[in-house]
């Protein structure tokens, strides 16, 4: 069986996390966590980066630090993962949800500006399988309407958009390190901070609600109770696996990307034939490879690939079940405008294998199946 995902995995981590045992510190802030936080604020041009216990409590942390009040709206795509909404909806957000672009499956840049009320504080854009919304146009209404700007970049570590890193262009940023992401920690995530005015409040909400970062650099002499807060700081046995992948980073990389060319050049002729379509990458977008995605015709199709492929030891799999049609979709949001392409699109989407190391081989035994499914039915 090909399967979907492995988790990365590049041979130093063992080494890395007996070194955190050994050097007695497991709990978070530790000396492995302070290297990645340092290596993703120097690799991404960032102002300041705290690793978190996920990319959903990156996502939870944003949205506290937005500030919201009970009744402001939050703009978001409907196509993300259930993360990106949950985080708004527990820090007091209406969900305004908006349609997705079908190239891309990012946010629609085009339809944010009707959906935003006197109640509209932020902007939420998910960069889809890595690669970056229209940033341009999201940062030009949020400045022209007071509006924050939440990345949520946890498919999009190592992507940038005209070449500035994702993650560092909204106000706010989130990377997920969970083990189904391009570097992992097991479960864990970041929080970018790009305005340097969020950084003492996030250091508290990180810290249960206490100054003690500030305690620890020396600056307040006694630490203290100052805030609401919760405990978003990974152990340092996480940030030791992470540390061995961020030394790979580049490899990482590279890797991955080599597999989505493959895939990409192999399925070309079947798309121009006009039998399947493929990702598209605007220009000025450079991706990191975080999946390959092929749509078919319609659901029907899709459900007979996905058995087609399973019966050839091929797992793929599809995402996402528009948030808007969900139970809490319907509880907490609207939908804004019409739905042109968030359903039909998401249901004719699948994901193809793709992980760090995948073999040229069973990319060959990945491709030789998906062609074979099309020989047959068409
Ligand atoms: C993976 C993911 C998250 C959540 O990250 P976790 O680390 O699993 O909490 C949030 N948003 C998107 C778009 C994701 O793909």
């Amino acid at each position: 069986m090909i399967l979907f995902n492995r988790a990365p995995y590049c041979g130093t981590e063992e080494r890395y996390i007996a070194e955190a045992i050994r050097g007695g510190k497991i709990c978070g802030d530790g000396p492995f966590t302070k290297q990645c936080n340092a290596w993703l604020e120097e690799r991404f041009s960032a102002q300041k980066v705290l690793l978190t216990t996920s990319g959903t409590t990156a996502l939870d942390m944003a949205f506290l630090l937005c500030g919201l009040r009970p009744g402001d709206e939050v703009i978001l795509p409907s196509f993300t993962f259930s993360s990106t909404a949950t985080a708004a909806v527990l820090a007091g957000a209406k969900l305004v949800f908006v349609d997705v672009r079908p190239d891309t499956m990012n946010i629609d840049e085009t339809k944010i500006e009707a959906a935003i009320t006197d109640r509209t504080r932020v902007i939420t854009v998910m960069h889809y399988a890595g690669v970056a919304c229209e940033m341009d146009a999201v940062m030009d209404i949020a400045r022209r309407h007071g509006l924050l700007v939440v990345e949520d970049a946890a498919q999009a570590v190592m992507s940038t958009y005209k070449g500035r890193a994702l993650g560092t262009i909204g106000d706010l940023g989130c990377y997920s390190f969970h083990e189904t992401k391009n570097y992992s920690m097991g479960e864990g995530g970041a929080l970018v901070i790009n305005r340097p005015q969020y950084n003492e409040r996030a250091e508290i909400l990180r810290e249960k609600g206490t100054n003690r970062a500030k305690f620890f650099r020396g600056q307040v002499d006694k630490y203290t109770w100052v805030d609401f807060g919760d405990s978003y700081l990974p152990s340092e046995l996480n940030a030791a696996y992470l540390w061995a992948q961020l030394e790979h980073a580049d490899e990482i990389n590279q890797n991955r990307l080599d597999t989505w060319k493959r895939y990409y050049e192999t399925f070309q002729p079947l798309a121009q034939e006009g039998k399947l379509e493929l990702p598209v990458i605007p220009e000025g977008c450079a991706h990191n490879a975080h999946m390959f995605y092929i749509k078919l015709r319609d659901l029907e199709e899709r459900t007979a690939f996905i058995s087609h492929m399973k019966s050839k030891g091929v797992s793929c799999v599809f995402h996402y079940v528009p948030l808007h049609s969900a139970p809490a979709g319907l509880k907490f949001g609207r939908f804004h405008g019409e739905d042109v392409y968030t359903t039909k699109e998401s249901e004719r989407l699948v994901r193809l294998p793709l992980y760090y190391g995948l073999s040229a081989e069973d990319v060959r035994a990945v491709t030789a199946a998906a062609r074979s499914f099309f020989e047959r039915t068409h």
